[in-house]
């Protein structure tokens, strides 16, 4: 889609800001004449065909680019001349309720969409730069709420065995592992709700400011550290409910995963843990920097999971290609068994197929050849061999090495697999592997 005017309006109904439909009412009609409302309509209903999470409109003195973010990625839309781009950000505020004349102060608004027979809610930010102005648009998108390890991706041996190591009842401690804005909340949902609950009482202890939507039938008991409090402020009382298991969402310090492995010893009972970790052990390597009591922690760590989130290829459009046997060597994947693998079909606006027509972009994924996320899983069981050497401080290599000798898949041999399958490609597989770690959940 392009910001030219031969084309019908897309046909995106806006509710703007207002304090009544009267007033709602009155908006729209004030802003249906203006000529930002036709780039208004097509800049809202491209980020909806492309589900943009958030799309950022960047004026410098002669244009304005167009940033989308989707699936946590960002793919830029094209830009617009200053003159257009600032009757639409005169509409677009005005449908907001903020002040159109306003460029400097930041401001902020929300209006509605309905698009696609989809809802939305617009929130826009606003906000003078040096270059400038930058805008926000979030659009929300109501997500379903996955909190099945199965729906996340995990492979069905490895929820077998998942299941049965969760069967265990006595002291020890799990770490679930992952990164924020990663798939960081819904690895820890999943692994909460892969566990017996039926037949088990749970507690998660949670810092107040850290709490997220409630993890679906489970007794969520909060501390508020403001206020002076730990962890470990309402475990006396908790205590007469007499939970099965405990589960702790946040690792603040070296004391705070010393008490909980008192905790896990005292009552004999299991403990699973929230950690940051872009694998099971560099999850562990990240507890050790906290200085906590090694010999302690490692006695009673049993088993790490991690989640990382990946873009599926479109399967619509996945280009197929005979792989190299270097690269099926590289990923581990055993060479003459895999025939094919895929690479996404990327649009860029003007290409030519081979009668020199112009390629249209593909429908399923609006050209950008992934289309929604999947889950890579992996489970490290901690041997005797590994608690020793992780009481021993052993570095990420050697810890590793031992997992390896163990015969563990790591995350970049659970990756290898989706890869093999076509679910998703080389490329995005390295992405995510070499990903820098962000900062601490929030
Ligand atoms: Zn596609």
């Amino acid at each position: 889609m392009s910001f030219d005017e031969e084309y019908d309006r897309p046909p995106v109904v806006f509710v703007p800001a207002g304090e009544d439909d009267e007033q709602r009412e009155e908006n729209l009609e004030m802003v249906k004449p203006s000529p930002g409302y036709f780039t208004s309509s097509v800049l809202i209903a491209d980020a909806i065909i492309k589900r943009s999470e958030v799309t950022v409109l960047d004026y410098t003195a002669n244009q304005v680019t167009v940033r989308y973010q989707i699936d946590g990625i960002w793919h830029s839309g094209n830009p617009m001349d200053r003159e257009t781009g600032d009757y639409m950000l005169a509409t677009l505020k005005q449908l907001a309720g903020m002040d159109y004349r306003e460029r400097r102060q930041r401001q902020t608004g929300n209006f509605g969409t309905e698009f696609q027979k989809a809802k939305q809610k617009a929130r826009v930010v606003s906000q003078g730069v040096a270059t400038g102005e930058r805008v926000v648009i979030y659009l929300t998108w109501k997500k379903d709420v996955i909190d099945k390890v199965e729906d996340l991706g995990m492979r069905e041996s490895m929820q077998e065995q998942l299941k049965q190591l969760l069967r265990f009842d006595e002291k020890g401690m799990m770490l679930v592992a992952g990164m924020s804005k990663e798939g960081y909340t819904s690895a820890w949902r999943g692994v909460l709700n892969a566990c017996d609950r039926l037949t088990r009482d749970f507690y998660v202890i949670e810092e107040e400011s850290l709490v997220e939507e409630e993890v679906i039938n489970f007794g969520s008991v909060t501390f508020d550290s403001g206020k002076g409090e730990t962890a470990m402020s309402p475990i006396p009382a908790l205590m007469l409910r007499e939970p099965n298991v405990l589960a702790f969402n946040d690792l603040p310090d070296g004391k705070s995963v010393d008490e909980i492995c008192d905790l896990s010893n005292k009552y004999n009972m299991p403990v699973y843990v929230r950690a940051q970790g872009r694998n099971c052990i560099e999850a562990i390597r990240r507890v050790a920097k906290l200085k906590p009591d090694l010999g302690k922690f490692a006695k009673l760590l049993k088993f790490v999971v991690c989640m990382r989130t990946l873009r599926r290829l479109c399967p619509k459009c996945r280009i197929e290609y005979p792989p190299h046997p270097k690269l099926l060597q590289k990923l581990g994947l055993p060479v003459g068994r895999v025939a094919s693998l895929y690479q996404p079909f990327i649009y860029r606006q003007g290409m030519l197929d081979e009668d020199e027509e112009e390629i249209q972009p593909c429908e399923h994924c609006s050209g950008i050849g992934y289309k929604g996320l999947t889950g890579i899983f992996e489970l490290l069981t901690v041997t005797d061999e590994l608690k020793k050497a992780i009481a021993q401080k052993a570095d990420t290599k050697s810890l590793t090495k031992i997992a390896a000798a163990n015969r563990h898949v790591s995350m970049r041999q659970e990756g290898a697999i989706l890869v093999a399958k076509g679910e998703t490609s080389v490329e995005e597989l390295q992405r995510v592997l070499t990903a820098k770690p962000k900062s601490k959940a929030k």
